[in-house]
């Protein structure tokens, strides 16, 4: 099996066994990000506590396999993870995706089985959809002081 079978199976894992997939009851960061290239559409619960400890990540939404398998492993990555760790996994992806950046798998776990994506440009944007709206979710947060925040996030 070459690596990149491999990662394509890890993908269709993800997309078809998804984690963490449904709502949070307790979530105190609500996100929705939108692909219009591709009709891609995710939600995403974070609840973070008084600690900055990300205690629970949830997903749900429907488009193609690669903006859902994306979602899915996000959320493990950044599921128990203090804010610090999960803006570091956000980076190393997006550096990975947009600059091709070689990987680090300590850090993104399942997430490098994406790194193939780039050779498709149209499909960056599925892969990124997610990472980039909880980017701007954290953000909301660091900003809210505390109080529930919603955002709504297209990739344009
Ligand atoms: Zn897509």
């Amino acid at each position: 099996m070459t690596l990149e079978d491999l990662y394509r199976e890890v993908i269709m894992d993800h997309y078809r066994r998804p984690r963490n997939r449904g709502a949070l009851a307790d979530a105190n960061v609500v996100m929705e990000g939108v692909n219009p290239l591709c009709g891609d559409e995710i939600k995403l619960w974070l609840s973070i506590d008084d600690a900055g400890l990300i205690t629970g990540a949830a997903f749900d939404g429907h488009g193609c396999s690669i903006s859902q398998s994306s979602a899915s492993i996000m959320t493990a990555a950044v599921v128990g993870k203090p804010l610090a760790d999960a803006h570091a996994v956000i980076a190393g992806f997006r550096s990975m995706m947009l600059e091709g950046e070689t990987p680090d798998e300590a850090l993104l776990g399942d997430g490098v089985a994406l790194e193939g994506v780039r050779k498709f440009p149209v499909r960056i944007k599925c892969a990124v959809l997610s990472w980039n709206t909880l980017q701007l979710g954290l953000d909301e947060h660091a900003t809210a002081g505390g109080q529930r925040v919603e955002l709504h996030h297209s990739e344009s």
